[in-house]
């Protein structure tokens, strides 16, 4: 029997997460559940799977959830602390990530730290402190496995080869909503149109990223550190049907590819379940009806957000960890009406335009990055910069 802890288990990895442990009830137990403001999901959950650990993101949700389940053995906590309890329980076997944004870091870090395997869905983490991260993983010596599907097919076309010889990694992308939507449209585009995905059922802020591509840029990033290849060796390649989940290209000229129909039950699976994969209730694959799969190169006029990850990158140091806040805020000012579609890349890059730089060796640092990108990222758009 596994024991997991799940940091967001109320978003859309979450929920898949525990349909899957559900189906599995024979293999895995679910020790602690962390959430933000979603109690009456987190209600269901805590009857349903039975967790020693909750906690969320309010002192009133506590004394809530406290009264609610008094007299039962679930301890509920709130806040980071709360988090990092749920991180770090005892008998936690493995930590699904699933927090969204950078608010993962500072919980998933405490996970690493007491010895944990990490399933990790939350790309921010890494695109924040990807360095300090994969340096604890390797300090620790636990498994972090990724859940975002590129990644894991990357894990998986890796997996019994030479590192060597890898000449590239081609991680694909959908396009999102308007790979084909004539620019001079975009200034127009509501977050009702950017939140219609084609291909993938998200949660609201990926929705978002994915219809800027900075999704991509993020996952760019995320695979710059996960696997330790330089940003040059890494590639993107628009992909509408989102079949092939990405590629990895060897210097003898063979490419090895890992396909499936976009759902993520099976990297979800693939992470809790590895080495070995579940026997999961999923449709076949049947490329004769899909008929063709076809790829582009994506368009960075179009998609900014995609060559905003790629300068991040080679500024490097604490660039990444503003760019990302910065998307973090100007895709929530987008949600609530507060900035147009065009303006997300704008904020963001006017944000990183005024961070000098700096040197990346603590979590303290990326934080502190963290908070100033935001910070600026605010500043810019209530002056109505976009
Ligand atoms: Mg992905």
């Amino acid at each position: 029997m596994k024991s997991i802890a799940i940091l967001g288990s109320t978003g859309s990895i979450g929920v898949s997460t525990l349909n899957v442990i559900s189906a599995f009830s024979d293999r895995y137990q679910v020790v602690s559940l962390s959430a933000g403001h979603n109690i009456e999901l987190l209600k269901q959950q805590i009857e349903m799977f039975h967790p020693k650990i909750v906690s969320v993101a309010s002192s009133e949700d506590r004394d809530h959830l406290s009264v609610l389940f008094r007299g039962s053995d679930v301890e509920v906590f709130c806040g980071i602390e709360g988090m990092i309890r749920c991180a770090t329980v005892e008998t936690a076997d493995m930590v699904v990530a699933a927090v969204v944004g950078a608010a993962g870091l500072v919980p998933t870090m405490a996970a690493i730290k007491a010895g944990k395997d990490i399933a990790l869905a939350n790309k921010e983490t890494l695109v924040t402190a990807g360095s300090l991260v994969m340096a604890e993983v390797g300090r620790q010596k636990v498994k972090l496995i990724p859940v975002d599907s590129e990644h894991s097919a990357i894990y998986q076309a890796l997996s019994g080869q030479r590192r060597d010889d890898v000449r590239r990694l081609l991680l694909t992308a959908s396009g999102g909503p308007f790979r084909a939507t004539p620019c001079d449209q975009f200034s127009s585009i509501t977050p009702a149109d950017a939140l219609a995905h084609p291909n993938w059922d998200m949660g609201r802020k990926i929705s978002i990223d994915s219809a800027t591509m900075m999704n991509k840029g993020l996952e760019v990033i995320e695979a710059r550190w996960l696997f330790n290849f330089p940003a040059e060796m890494i590639d993107v390649h628009i992909h509408p049907e989102s079949i092939v989940h990405s590629l990895v290209e060897y210097r003898d000229g063979a490419v090895i590819a890992q396909l499936g129909i976009p759902d993520m039950k099976t990297p979800i699976a693939y992470a809790l379940s590895w080495p070995e994969r579940l026997p999961l209730d999923q449709p076949a694959l049947d490329l004769c009806e899909i008929g063709r799969l076809s790829f582009s190169l994506p368009d960075l006029e179009r998609f900014p957000c995609l060559r905003l990850a790629y300068d991040a990158l080679a500024r490097g140091g604490t660039v990444p960890a503003v760019m990302n806040a910065a998307n973090e805020i100007a895709v929530d000012a987008f949600l609530r009406n507060k900035l147009s579609f065009l303006g997300i890349p704008q904020v963001i890059e006017q944000t990183m335009q005024h961070h000098q730089g700096g040197v990346l060796t603590t979590v303290e640092q990326a934080l502190q990055a963290d908070l100033w990108g935001r910070h600026k990222a605010k500043e810019l758009i209530s002056g109505g910069v976009a």
